[in-house]
């Protein structure tokens, strides 16, 4: 096979994750959507040339585009430490991952969340789902899923013992809140859910851009993450987990390329198994391979130093923030949580999205306002920082900076230096 020419130019350096971005352009709102790194860029452009059909046509270009969009999976799910047996479904975002999780759960299962959850993993699950207060502590995040699930798994008088694998349950947790950027203590949820032998899902949007997730690792069941989080472009996003409930499920999507036998009567029809069940139509190879080529370059890189480098702006933006008198920062738990680089704040007596439209405007810098999809989470923080901080004055919606692999000192200064004006 010949060698493509790149039909966009390269941008400078050659670091992969370098992001691209536009000059003077401030972008503090890495955890809506992450600017695009090199290495997507890159990967797009390299297979730009050899446009052609996913698992549909014999030619050459159709060839390698089929083997480009395997490697990818095989990348991606590489990166988050899948398993044999794991099934690496790519979807369109975390939205569109946690959604087909939730249609293919088996008949009867009860899902357990949290109600700090963002909505894609507070909306999505079946009736009679139970959702677990918005706990002051990692710790007690803990000990409320074992209270839940230990009620949960109570065999009521008269009815039979359950089976050790008794009817399903699913924890659905997120890593990191999308709204404080706090950490939620995956691991010892996982190992909790599975002494009560209920399954979990990690809702990684906000985690996997900032820190290594590993599902073998982290012994959790499924993980959902959106590309457009990750320094890719926007339209590829993956679930990645046991596979026994996906084969088993109805297709999420529904056509060709998710059956392996088509007759002439109306229901005579063989569903694939694998993620191709799950992935009717023609996929998005632009979108997988952009996701995938991050992945790779993540992998590579010297991730304990970019943590610490993300750990240092963030620091330093929550010590400015603290300084102003007239800021109050949101959180769930102590202000020494673990976190990524998300920070949610109030100007007191501001309204915040007059705020960020000022910062917009006046200062070029980017950030976020609202109740950011978690609206029970955000009304709640935003309660509870007119208590802690005693005013009476504070908004009814908030602002988030976020920070990533593109954010300087500078960035961050500017953003501080702006909100010393109000
Ligand atoms: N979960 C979390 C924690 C998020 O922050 C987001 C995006 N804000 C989502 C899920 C949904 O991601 P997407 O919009 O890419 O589907």
């Amino acid at each position: 096979l010949v060698p493509p020419t790149p039909v966009l130019p390269a941008p400078a350096g050659t670091d992969p994750l370098a992001v691209l971005g536009v000059p003077g352009e401030i972008n503090l709102d890495h955890a809506a959507s992450a600017p695009c790194a090199r290495a997507a860029a890159d990967a797009v452009a390299e297979l730009l040339p050899w446009y052609a059909s996913v698992h549909r046509g014999a030619g050459a270009l159709s060839r390698r585009c089929t083997l480009a969009y395997e490697r990818a999976r095989q990348t991606v799910g590489d990166f988050v430490g899948a398993r044999a047996g794991d099934h690496v479904v790519f979807t369109r975002n975390t939205t569109d991952a946690l959604n087909l999780l939730a249609r293919a759960l088996p008949a009867g299962t009860t899902v357990v969340t949290f109600a700090g959850e963002h909505h894609a993993n507070l909306l999505p699950w079946p009736r009679g789902s139970v959702r677990l207060p918005v706990p002051a502590s990692p710790a007690e995040a803990v000990r409320a899923l074992d209270a839940a699930l230990g009620e949960l798994r109570r065999v009521p008088a008269g009815r039979p013992a359950p089976t050790p694998a008794g009817p399903p349950v699913l924890v659905a947790v997120t890593g990191a809140s999308n709204v404080t950027g706090e950490r939620w203590p995956v691991a010892e949820l996982a190992r909790v859910a599975h002494r009560h032998a209920a399954r979990i899902v990690v809702d990684a949007a906000q985690l996997a851009p900032h820190v290594p997730v590993d599902l073998t690792a982290l012994d959790v069941d499924y993980l959902a993450l959106s590309g457009h989080k990750l320094y890719a472009p926007f339209g590829a996003g993956v679930l990645v987990g046991r596979g026994d409930w996906l084969d088993a499920a109805p297709p999420y999507l529904i056509g060709g390329g998710a059956t392996s036998h088509v007759g002439a009567g109306t229901h005579e029809v063989r569903w694939s198994t694998g993620p191709a069940r799950h992935e009717a139509g023609t996929p998005n190879l632009l979108g997988a391979v952009a996701l995938a080529a991050v992945c790779a370059a993540l992998t590579e890189a010297d991730r304990p130093a970019l943590h610490a480098r993300e750990q240092a702006l963030l620091t330093r933006l929550r010590d400015g923030l603290a300084a102003l008198p007239h800021v109050v920062e949101l959180r769930t738990f102590g202000p020494d949580a673990p976190r990524v680089g998300i920070v949610s704040f109030v100007v007191a007596g501001r309204d915040s999205a007059e705020v960020a439209a000022r910062l917009a405007a006046e200062h070029r810098i980017g950030l976020r306002d609202g109740l950011f999809c978690a609206h029970p989470l955000a009304r709640r923080l935003l309660t509870e920082a007119a208590a802690r901080s005693g005013r009476r004055d504070l908004p009814p919606t908030a602002l988030r900076a976020s920070i990533g692999l593109g954010s300087t000192v500078a960035d961050v200064d500017r953003l501080l230096a702006a909100l010393r004006d109000w």
